[in-house]
């Protein structure tokens, strides 16, 4: 669960925000970020979940409510439409048939305000893996647009090899990166490791940020994957997010990591605090 302020184009009148929460994990009470996304100054316009909405149950009962509260959360944030993608946890046991039941197709594209955003489901198919015939609909979907075009992807899983054994890759993302690489302006989002990361591929830019939830260590120096132990004096530790800004007309963009454990914005009241200055304002207001 991450928030990110990615400034697309911006000008005073028409604040144009995209806060993008990587995992929600909804299992009880989820008040509280509903109310952080309704308290930034600037109201987006557009969210996008990159998967796990829910936290996968035991029961087929006690899963569909995970979704019904998802939906109810989601419907009272100001306004603003919600693209999401399933994670393992929708939609891997079921093969997404309660994730569609409830939130729609698992991929599809849509536009907003001059960018192409398509939704890839790397999940449903009960492994790490996009399958030919959602491949197809892609290379069809990106045949419409011209090589410059801006897209962004949103997926769950990161579509290169980052870390195997622990499944964060996506069996035939060679093939997905191959489709989108004549592209000149592409994005890919993604949630799924709980930390920040951010790769390059020719000119495709792959960022994850840091979750609100289950920190995860760099799997480069731990053997075996399982969230960083929870550290009583420091509850915040390793969980943090991203924020995006730029100037009024979108150029100069800067990306800052903020770990919710530092002295400036330490936890919830580093949140608060956040909101105060409006995380989704650009630096020139
Ligand atoms: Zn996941």
């Amino acid at each position: 669960m991450l928030e990110v302020d990615v400034v697309l184009q911006q000008d005073r009148d028409t604040p144009q925000v995209l806060p993008y929460q990587s995992l929600t994990h909804v299992e009880h009470n989820e008040s509280q970020k509903k109310h952080r996304v309704n308290g930034l100054k600037n109201k987006p316009e557009l969210i996008i979940v990159t998967g796990d909405l829910t936290h996968d149950a035991d029961s087929p009962d006690e899963h569909a409510k995970r979704f019904r509260l998802f939906k109810e959360i989601s419907s009272k944030i100001g306004g603003a439409q919600i693209k999401v993608v399933p994670g393992e946890n929708d939609a891997a046991l079921d093969g997404g048939d309660m994730f569609r039941e409830h939130m729609g197709p698992t991929h599809y594209s849509f536009d907003h305000r001059g960018v192409h955003f398509i939704a890839l489901d790397n999940v449903s198919r009960g492994r790490p893996e996009v399958g030919t015939e959602q491949l197809s609909w892609m290379k069809s979907d990106l045949a419409r647009f011209p090589k410059s075009a801006p897209i962004i992807v949103f997926t769950h899983r990161p579509l290169f090899d980052l870390k195997p054994e622990w499944e964060w890759f996506t069996s035939d993302g060679d093939q997905v990166m191959n489709a989108l690489a004549p592209y000149e302006n592409v994005t890919v989002l993604y949630g799924h490791i709980h930390r920040e990361n951010f790769h390059q591929a020719g000119t495709t830019k792959m960022y994850a940020a840091r979750s609100l939830i289950f920190a995860f260590p760099d799997p480069a120096t731990t053997p075996v994957k399982k969230p960083a132990p929870f550290d009583k004096a420091q509850p915040f530790k390793n969980l943090g997010l991203r924020r995006i800004n730029g100037n009024a007309n979108g150029s100069d963009l800067q990306i800052e990591e903020v770990e919710l454990a530092t002295a400036e914005y330490s936890g919830t009241v580093g949140m608060d605090q956040m909101l105060k200055h409006g995380s989704g304002d650009a630096k020139d207001e």
